[in-house]
């Protein structure tokens, strides 16, 4: 039996737990917290910070390789596990250039992969955007569902939200007036082999994601863009497993990239219910040193929404999760976390259908059943 390790204990690793069991693959987790989802399917779970190498390095004796769920990690800390002989998938040297997004954004620029114009910004600079209003301020680590990610009106509102945050190094970029944002999941082999699956249209409100339609429809040169920018940042990278690719679509068809998850991602749960096989999977084959299976749709498409949570309690929304499993072809995932926190991901559902242009009636049908009458 393989035995692998994963940095986190959130929904990523709990959905990739439910596809362990089911190939023979042991899944131990390193997450701060006894009462993280993951934590709880899993046996004897590490229990440590995602950055505590410490905690890491225990997690390698017991595993043949670790891989990631989140990657808010202390990378010059794992380099010395690696050195000492940890195997990472992906390697190390495949996030480095990726965890701070001031990096990530030159790295693209670097290999030539378009991204919107940005400038870093620096303790003593004078913040001023080059780029007009509105305009994007981002932080450079640990930014997640929007939280860290700022659109500014005014060079007055981005002034004081820089001084208010006391003027860290900070990612400032043009704002992309977009016609869809879209994301692929790509996988890579350890023979160098490179899957895709279908790209997807992503709707966020706030900044965070509520909602996927798989598969977008789309131009056939803006789906072979795409599968070029995948294919060569995955080649260069050399990576091993599978990544999140968020992109913009201007007006004028361009495609932009806008961020890299390095490991499975919100917009690739559609794969769990509507491919033959999720990305969890992928992850997991592709860790273990297994070949890829080509990725494809079991459905003509399918709609994905999140279940944000609605108010800070410990409500389980069982009323809601009833109605919305006897919606037909629909697939509810509830992550059981311990609380509910407003805008925290409880869970998600998946509606397979039959017909792609039912697929935003449908989500408004979700979104009023969890949201109430207010949803828009
Ligand atoms: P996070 O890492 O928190 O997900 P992102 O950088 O992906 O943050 O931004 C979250 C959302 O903010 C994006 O999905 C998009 O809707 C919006 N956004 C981010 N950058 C831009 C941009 N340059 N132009 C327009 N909208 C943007």
């Amino acid at each position: 039996m393989k035995k692998v390790g994963v940095i986190g204990g959130g929904q990523l690793a709990w959905m990739m737990a439910k596809e362990a069991k089911s190939r023979a693959i042991e899944l131990i987790v390193q997450t701060p917290n006894p009462d993280d989802p993951a934590a709880k399917i899993t046996q004897n779970p590490i229990l440590g910070a995602i950055a505590d190498a410490k905690s890491t390095q225990k997690l390698g004796d017991r595993c043949d390789v670790i891989t990631f769920e989140n990657e808010f990690v202390n990378l010059e800390e794992l380099k010395v596990l690696a050195r000492q002989g940890a195997c990472f998938r992906p390697h190390l040297t495949s996030l480095e250039p990726l965890l701070d997004k001031a990096d990530q954004r030159q790295y693209l620029q670097k290999i030539r992969l378009p991204v919107p114009r940005f400038q870093v910004i620096d303790k003593d600079a004078k913040i001023t955007s080059e780029y007009g209003f509105p305009v994007v301020l981002k932080a450079r680590r640990h930014g997640y569902d929007g939280r860290g990610t700022f659109i500014l009106y005014s060079q007055n509102e981005l002034e004081s939200l820089w001084n208010r945050l006391e003027r860290p190094s900070m990612l400032l970029e043009e704002f992309i007036p977009f016609t869809c944002e879209l994301a692929v999941m790509a996988a890579r082999g350890v023979n160098g082999e490179i899957v895709l699956y279908p790209v997807v249209e992503t709707e966020q409100e706030k900044q965070v994601c509520r909602r996927v339609l798989a598969p977008a429809m789309l131009p056939l040169e803006v789906k072979a863009e795409i599968q070029r920018i995948a294919e060569t940042l995955l080649d260069r990278l050399q990576v091993v497993g599978i990544f999140g690719i968020e992109l913009f679509l201007t007006p004028d068809n361009r495609v932009l990239v806008n961020e890299i998850a390095p490991r499975t991602h919100n917009s690739g749960h559609f794969t769990l219910d509507a491919c033959n096989i999720s990305q969890f999977a992928m992850q997991l084959e592709a860790v273990t040193g297994m070949p890829l299976k080509s990725p494809q749709m079991t459905c003509n498409s399918a709609v994905m929404v999140n279940l944000l949570g609605l108010e800070n309690s410990h409500s389980d929304y069982l009323t809601q999760r009833e109605q919305l499993a006897a919606i037909p072809g629909a697939v509810v995932h509830w992550y059981s976390k311990s609380e509910s926190r407003i805008g925290r991901k409880l869970g998600h559902v998946t509606v397979l259908l039959e017909d792609a242009n039912k697929s935003r009636a449908i989500a408004q049908r979700i979104e009023s059943i969890w949201y109430g009458r207010s949803a828009t």
